[in-house]
């Protein structure tokens, strides 16, 4: 029985890659995205930092490397390490204990870079502003490059928008 179901996830996930969800082609943007686009000519590595986030964003941002989403068709991966990323994913509204990590993270990726705002929170946060233990958002700690609304924004709507920094 419990084999039976495995083959089935496995087909279903076959079918799933082969019919990946469909993804806007995003707006040509800002000229910070279009220099970005130039750069990065279809390839995108980004290391994510949770600054304070409720880890719904995470949920999505983790659903977007699934086989439904399948980000890695448009050249976008999560990179493990700053020193090898072409810039930041950032969730949550900067946390006090996680405004000196962003910076230092943000300090170990290579120039020329591009810091990402994801999610209501990062932008402005969110549900979470004037709390006790919130520095600000993500604006207010590192440059931002480009914002994702939503909360959290769906799996799609954060690929069409790093589609934009990835050129693809
Ligand atoms: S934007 Fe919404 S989902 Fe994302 S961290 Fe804030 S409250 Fe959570």
């Amino acid at each position: 029985m419990m084999f039976l179901s495995t083959m089935r996830l496995l087909t279903l996930a076959r079918r799933w890659r082969a019919h990946p969800a469909a993804v806007e082609r995003p707006d040509p943007g800002s000229p910070a995205v279009r220099e970005a686009a130039q750069r990065n000519r279809g390839s995108l590595q980004l290391r994510h930092v949770d600054a304070g986030s409720c880890n719904g964003c995470e949920l999505e941002i983790a659903s977007m490397s699934s086989p439904v989403y399948d980000a890695e068709r448009f050249g976008i991966r999560l990179e493990a390490s700053p020193r090898h990323a072409d810039g930041l994913l950032v969730t949550g509204p900067v946390t006090r204990n996680m405004a000196g990590p962003l910076r230092k993270t943000l300090d170990a990726v290579p120039r020329p870079r591009v810091v990402v705002a994801v999610g209501d929170c990062a932008r402005n946060c969110g549900v979470f502003a004037g709390a006790y233990g919130v520095e600000g958002s993500v604006a207010d700690v590192v440059p931002v490059d480009l914002e994702i609304p939503g909360c959290p924004p769906d799996p799609a709507t954060i690929i069409t928008a790093l589609r934009g920094l990835a050129g693809t």
